[in-house]
C-alpha cells in the first residue's frame, strides 16, 4: 500500500549478527495502543526472541502529550490508558519485566527517546504493533532510520486487525470501496484457515533480576493524569466504574456478552436505553483486548462458525469485520489520514460556517430530544450509543451542514474509544462524504429515528432531564405536540432548525457538488 505499512521484520540468523546478540542482545517491547499481556503479536514474538538469546525483555511507554493533542486525544482516554498501564504493569511485574514510563513533551523527540532507551538498557532487538495512521506511521519511519544507525533491529508486526490491511483485495486486486463485498471476502479469508485466528503465546518470565539491574535508573512510575488531559476526580470515578481498567476486566466484559446479551444483539443493539451491546470498544481502542481473542470467543459460541447459527453471534462478529475494514480504508487510502474526505468532490461541499450551530449541537441544546440526549450522554461519560453516533452525526452534517470534521474532531476530543479509523469512517458514512454504498440522499428523520429506536422515550428521559415528564407520545417532538404553553414550562429548547426545510436545501448542496448522484 502507499502508506508502505512495514512488514513484519525477519531475525536474521548470520554469525555477525549471533555475535552482537551475545555480546548486547537485550530486546524491548514499545507498547502503543496494545496495552494487554494476552495475544500481543509484538510482545509475544520479543519474548520469544528474548529467551531464545538468553537475554532479558524490557517494556516502554511513552507518554507523548504534544501528539496526543495533534490527534485530539480526549482527556478521559487518557485517563483510560493511565489506568490500564497500572495494570500492565502489574502483570508484567509478576513476570519480572520492567515497564519503564518516558514522558517525551516534544513529539519530534520521540523516535530519538525510544533509541536512547534502547541504547541504556542494551537493546538490540526493538519489537511494537504497527499503528497505521500516517503520523504513527511517519514516527515508526524516522524510529527505524535511527535504529539502523544504532545497529538496532525493529520488528512491527500487525496486531490490531484480524487480516493485516492489504490482504483483503477484489478479484482485480484492488481494495475494496464498500463495506458488504468486504465483508464477504473477508469471512471466507478468516474461515478458511487457522491462520488469523491463532492466538500469540504470552509472554515468558525474564530469568534474572533485571529491575534492580537495569531499571533502577529509570522512572517506572505511571502518572495519575498528564499535564493538559485532567479530568474532573467525579468523571473518573466514573469512568472506572463504567469501564474499569485491565485485561481481566476486559475478558469479563467479553464473557458476560458472549454468554448472555450476545443472542439477541440484532436486534437489541438498535436501542439505545437498553444494554445490548458489548461496550467493549473503549478495549478494543486501547488494545486492551484484541479483535482476535472477541472472534474467537464469539465463534466459538456459535458450534466454532463464523457464519450461519446464531443471528446475534454473526451479526457481532460483522461488525468487527467493519472495525478492519476502516483500518484498510485508512491503509489503502492514506489520504484520508490528512483531513481529506474519501469521495473528494465532496470538498467543494458550502458547509454553513455559524459557530452556534456547532455549539448548540455539542452541548446537546439543538431541541431535537434524541440528538441532545446523545450529545449529553457523550458529554457525561465519553460513550454514546452507535445508533446515537449515527444520528448526531448526520444531524449536524444533514441538518445543519456543518463539515463533518467538525464533528469527527469532537467525538475524538470526548470519547473514551477514540479510535480514528471507526470514527472518521463513521463520520465520513454519515456525511456521505466516504465509502457508503448509499448516495447522499440518504438523510435521517431524527424524530422518526428516534420514535422507531426509543419507542418508549427511555432513553431522552435519561439524558435530556427537561423532558422526562413527557409520554412517549410528545417526547419525541415536543415543540410540535405541546400547546405552546405547556412547552414553555418544560424549559427546553425549540428546535435549531426545521428538518424538512434543511433537508431541503442539503440536498440542493450535495446535488450541486456530487452532480446527482
Ligand atoms: P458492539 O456493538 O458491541 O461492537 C463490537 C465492536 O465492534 C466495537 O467495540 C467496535 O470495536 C467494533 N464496531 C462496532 N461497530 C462498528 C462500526 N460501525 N465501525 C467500526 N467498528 C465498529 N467506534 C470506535 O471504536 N471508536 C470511535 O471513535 C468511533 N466513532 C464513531 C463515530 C461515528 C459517527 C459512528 C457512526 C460510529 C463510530 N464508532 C466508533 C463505531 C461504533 O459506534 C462503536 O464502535 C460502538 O458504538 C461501540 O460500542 P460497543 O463496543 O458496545 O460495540
Amino acid at each position: 500500500s502507499s502508506l508502505a505499512s512495514p512488514s513484519p521484520s525477519t531475525v536474521t540468523d548470520t554469525t555477525s549478527q549471533k555475535e552482537k546478540l551475545s555480546f548486547i542482545g537485550n530486546c524491548v517491547m514499545w507498547f502503543r495502543t496494545d496495552l494487554r499481556l494476552k495475544d500481543n503479536r509484538a510482545l509475544s514474538l520479543a519474548s520469544k526472541h528474548a529467551t531464545k538469546q538468553n537475554k532479558n525483555l524490557f517494556a516502554l511507554y511513552i507518554i507523548s502529550p504534544q501528539e496526543w493533542k495533534a490527534h485530539d486525544v480526549a482527556p478521559i482516554r487518557v485517563d483510560f490508558w493511565l489506568r490500564n498501564l497500572v495494570s500492565l504493569q502489574d502483570k508484567l511485574e509478576e513476570l519480572n519485566i520492567p515497564l519503564i514510563v518516558r514522558t517525551v513533551n516534544l513529539r519530534r523527540n520521540v523516535p530519538s527517546t525510544v533509541i536512547e532507551y534502547c541504547k541504556a538498557v542494551n537493546v538490540s532487538h526493538l519489537f511494537a504493533n504497527i499503528e497505521y495512521e500516517i503520523n504513527e506511521s511517519r514516527r515508526d519511519k524516522k524510529v527505524c532510520s535511527l535504529a539502523e544507525h544504532s545497529d538496532i533491529v525493529v520488528s512491527l508486526e500487525h496486531d490490531q486487525c484480524i487480516i493485516p490491511p492489504g490482504l483483503v483485495l477484489t478479484k482485480q486486486q484492488k481494495p475494496y470501496t464498500v463495506y458488504t463485498p468486504f465483508k464477504k471476502s473477508w469471512l471466507a479469508i478468516v474461515g478458511s484457515g487457522p491462520k488469523y485466528l491463532e492466538l500469540s503465546p504470552n509472554p515468558a518470565p525474564n530469568n534474572e533480576l533485571i529491575r534492580e539491574q537495569y531499571a533502577s535508573g529509570f522512572n517506572t512510575k505511571i502518572p495519575e493524569f498528564v499535564e493538559g488531559f485532567q479530568i474532573l476526580t467525579a468523571q473518573s470515578k466514573r469512568a472506572s466504574t463504567e469501564f474499569p481498567a485491565g485485561e481481566d476486566a476486559a475478558h469479563q466484559r467479553l464473557q458476560t456478552f458472549i454468554s448472555g446479551r450476545i443472542e439477541n444483539y440484532k436486534e437489541a443493539r438498535n436501542i439505545p436505553s437498553i444494554d445490548g451491546t458489548s461496550s467493549l470498544s473503549a478495549y478494543f481502542a486501547a488494545g486492551v483486548i484484541s479483535a482476535r481473542q472477541c472472534v474467537v470467543a464469539a465463534r466459538a459460541a456459535n458450534k466454532n462458525k463464523l457464519q450461519c447459527g446464531n443471528i446475534g453471534i454473526t451479526t457481532w462478529i460483522e461488525e468487527i469485520a467493519w472495525r478492519d475494514f476502516y483500518r484498510h480504508v485508512l491503509v489503502a487510502f492514506p489520504y484520508v489520514c490528512m483531513n481529506r474526505p474519501y469521495k473528494l468532490e465532496t470538498e467543494n461541499i458550502e458547509w454553513n460556517n455559524d459557530p452556534a450551530r456547532l455549539r448548540r449541537w455539542c452541548e446537546g441544546k439543538t431541541g431535537y430530544p434524541i440528538v441532545d440526549a446523545g450529545m449529553r450522554q457523550l458529554n457525561e461519560t465519553g460513550w454514546m450509543h452507535n445508533r446515537v453516533r449515527m444520528i448526531t452525526a448526520m444531524f449536524l452534517t444533514k441538518d445543519l451542514l456543518v463539515n463533518w470534521q467538525d464533528g469527527e474532531r469532537y467525538f475524538m476530543q470526548h470519547l473514551i474509544d477514540g479510535d480514528f479509523a471507526s470514527n472518521n469512517g463513521g463520520w465520513q458514512w454519515c456525511a456521505s462524504t466516504g465509502t457508503d454504498a448509499q448516495p447522499w440522499f440518504r438523510i435521517f428523520n431524527p424524530t422518526l429515528q428516534s420514535q422507531k429506536f426509543d419507542p418508549n422515550g427511555d432513553y431522552i428521559r435519561k439524558w435530556v432531564p427537561e423532558l422526562s415528564s413527557l409520554g412517549p407520545n410528545e417526547i419525541h417532538d415536543p415543540s410540535g405536540s405541546l400547546s405552546p404553553k405547556r412547552f414553555a414550562k418544560l424549559k427546553y429548547t425549540t428546535p435549531i432548525v426545521d428538518h424538512k426545510t434543511a433537508r431541503e436545501k442539503t440536498l440542493e448542496i450535495y446535488k450541486a457538488v456530487t452532480k446527482g448522484g
